[in-house]
């Protein structure tokens, strides 16, 4: 075994994480490059403006609506994998993307997330140098994952070419760090990510929302605003967005993750999601000429349309803003009726996007603004704060 094969170091019983209840363990601080965290850390140094001009070569323009939301990019489309790969989170988009990169031998490994042996959800992030490393890598791990926990195995590989998969606070703290890794290319694949949760919140929110909560393998918050949940038998299981039992799940999401604004991976070159695709859809944001080339490597395998956008979200946004605060839950019959409703006539592929950006960056900057008044204005990028302003919040 290589030395970029070996595992990172799992976090740290008594390790040292400045970000302290913020800290959504991205791994950095569980290797030598802790030294950067006060500059590095998504939580203790919001630096959007600074970072996508480093990665994109400039910031967003806040004054085009869908930069405004969707963060710097060349190009967008909805897609799917012509042969989709069994066992990913959608079709495996991500790891068809990161196979061909290591195949055409424009990477020597991949930072991707394993499972450990013992938990199918449990985090094991990896320096994958093969096609079948990438793809034991497949499926989300819904919860938080120390992927740069080996940043110190890359630079000791002598590694020169790397791709990273990743979500936000990662890919943060990365771009950060990047050039301090002895890299002479860096690959970033972004995956959209918001409510994370730590590996005890996760059990808890399964518990509450599933009937069968030790078999899932796999769930997801779809477009038809339903929770989606599969099981070893291969069974599904659909619970709505409205019957969640919010009263129980206010404390399971991490602290990082009501603090966070990066909804949307800004820094990635492209990013792999569902969020503006309509349902059944993966959304596919170019964001730079890297992120345009790795697309281009797997144009054959995939098939795309154009995103769409339908409905107004606006009023159901600012609806769910108090039934958020009050911890309000419908019953089920009703929770099933909203959802039959709003998925007929609620918003669509992008404007789903943005519903979803809206209540999500309201609801955290109210929980920044309670817990952590003195961050406020420094931590909200000034995107996250135009778009909060659209809203009447309590309070105010
Ligand atoms: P696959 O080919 O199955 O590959 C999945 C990749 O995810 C693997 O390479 C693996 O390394 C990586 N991965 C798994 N778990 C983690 C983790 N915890 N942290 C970092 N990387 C991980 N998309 C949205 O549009 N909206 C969302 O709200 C949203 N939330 C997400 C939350 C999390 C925690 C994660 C990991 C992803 C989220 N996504 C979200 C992305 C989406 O669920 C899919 O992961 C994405 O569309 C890729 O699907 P795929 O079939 O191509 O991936
Ligand atoms: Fe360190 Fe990452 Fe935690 Fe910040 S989020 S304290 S960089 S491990």
């Amino acid at each position: 075994m290589t030395l970029a094969h070996k595992k990172a170091r799992p976090i740290k019983p008594g390790g040292i994480y400045p970000a302290k209840d913020l800290c959504s363990q991205c791994g950095l601080c569980d290797t030598t490059y802790i030294h950067y965290v006060k500059d590095a850390c998504a939580f203790l140094n919001q630096q959007f403006d600074h970072l996508e001009t480093q990665s994109h070569g400039r910031s967003r323009d806040l004054d085009n609506p869908e930069e405004l939301y969707f963060g710097v990019h060349q190009d967008m489309m909805a897609a799917q994998k012509k042969e989709p790969i069994a066992g990913a989170q959608w079709t495996g988009i991500v790891s068809t993307l990161a196979i061909e990169m290591l195949n055409k031998g424009l990477v020597e490994g991949v930072i991707c997330v394993q499972n450990t042996e013992e938990d199918r959800f449990g985090p094991m992030p990896v320096i994958a140098r093969t096609p079948e490393e990438v793809l034991a890598a497949r499926v989300n791990k819904p919860t938080l994952s120390p992927n740069l926990s080996v940043l110190d195995l890359v630079e000791q590989s002598g590694m020169k070419r790397l791709l990273a998969i990743g979500v936000g606070c990662q890919i943060q703290a990365l771009r950060a760090v990047q050039d301090k890794i002895g890299l002479e290319k860096l690959y970033v694949l972004g995956m959209p990510c918001v409510d994370n949760v730590h590996r005890d919140g996760l059990k808890k929110f399964l518990e509450t929302t599933s009937r069968s909560p030790d078999t899932v393998v796999h769930y997801e918050f779809m477009q038809d605003f339903n929770v989606h949940f599969r099981h070893e038998d291969g069974s599904e299981e659909k619970v709505p967005f409205f019957g969640l039992k919010t009263n129980q799940l206010k404390d399971v999401f991490a602290p990082s993750c009501l603090s966070c604004f990066d909804y949307t991976n800004a820094l990635a070159d492209i990013v792999v999601g569902y969020m503006g695709a309509p349902f059944g859809w993966q959304w596919i944001v170019v964001r730079n000429e890297t992120g345009a080339e790795m697309l281009e490597l797997i144009q054959d395998q995939i098939k795309t349309q154009p995103v769409e956008s339908q409905g107004d979200r606006k009023p159901a946004v600012q609806q769910s803003i108090p039934a958020y605060e009050k911890g309000v839950t419908l019953p089920m019959w009703a929770a099933k009726l909203m959802g039959v409703v709003i998925e007929k006539i609620g918003p669509k592929g992008l404007e789903y996007g943005r519903f979803s950006i809206d209540s999500h960056f309201t609801r955290n900057y109210l929980h920044v603004k309670r817990k952590y008044p003195k961050k406020l204005e420094a931590h909200v990028p000034e995107f996250a704060k135009r778009i909060v302003a659209q809203y009447k919040l309590p309070d105010q």
